[in-house]
């Protein structure tokens, strides 16, 4: 079975952080899994600026972001795997995990668990009824809008519960803002 001192499930901002990390503090044999074709979860959606400005001192957008910390990991040859898929752990510490190559496991030192969060959607806040065609969780709008380039609509009902991002200053209503970048849910 496959070896590694440090297995790091998401290769999101906080995967991709915690390798380089981890490397910078001594350890080498580290592995990151990421189930997306990409490496930079969240952040390849996020197309607005607002980035950066702690880490960086600069104004980035989310795949700016993304790559500077996708190159600090290559500079360090970190190993990362796409397209695999963690779908369990065990108490100790082996992880089972899913690719074209099959299914196959490998154990771990120590694990990381970087898999981000998942928006809620009306079930889940255990509101009633069917999910009518048109309302979209703000995840989903972003990902039609951002990565595939569809239109979601052209009037729309914006519902929000919370505001959370790295937005500085900047007003993010739809009308006004490029792409798309919010928390809360949605309708169009
Ligand atoms: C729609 C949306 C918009 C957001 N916009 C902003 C914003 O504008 N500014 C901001 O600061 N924050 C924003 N956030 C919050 C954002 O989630 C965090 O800022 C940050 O990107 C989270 O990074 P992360 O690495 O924790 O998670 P993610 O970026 O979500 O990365 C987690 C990764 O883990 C992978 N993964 C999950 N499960 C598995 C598994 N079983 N096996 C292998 N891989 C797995 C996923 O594919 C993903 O790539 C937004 C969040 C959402 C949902």
């Amino acid at each position: 079975m496959e070896k590694r001192d440090l297995v790091i499930i998401g290769g999101g901002s906080a995967g991709l952080s915690a390798a380089v990390a981890a490397f910078d503090l001594g350890l080498e044999s580290i592995l990151i899994i990421e189930r997306g074709s990409h490496l930079g979860g969240i952040l390849n959606q996020c197309i607005h600026t607002g980035f950066g400005l702690s880490t960086f001192n600069e104004q980035l957008t989310g795949p700016e972001y993304a790559s500077r910390y996708m190159k600090m990991i290559e500079d360090r040859n970190i190993e990362y795997r796409l397209e695999t898929n963690v779908l369990e752990i065990s108490p100790d510490k082996i992880v089972t995990v899913t690719s074209t190559a099959g299914l196959s496991q490998i154990e771990a030192g120590a694990i990381i668990l970087a898999t981000g969060c998942y928006e809620r959607n009306a079930g889940a806040i255990l509101l009633p009824g069917d999910r009518p065609r048109g309302i979209l969780t703000a995840g989903q709008a972003q990902e039609y809008i951002n990565i595939r380039g569809y239109s979601v609509g052209k009037t729309h009902f914006y519902f929000r519960k919370w505001r959370y991002w790295t937005h500085y200053g900047e007003k993010n209503d739809l009308g006004r803002c490029p792409s798309f970048g919010s928390g809360g849910t949605y309708a169009v």
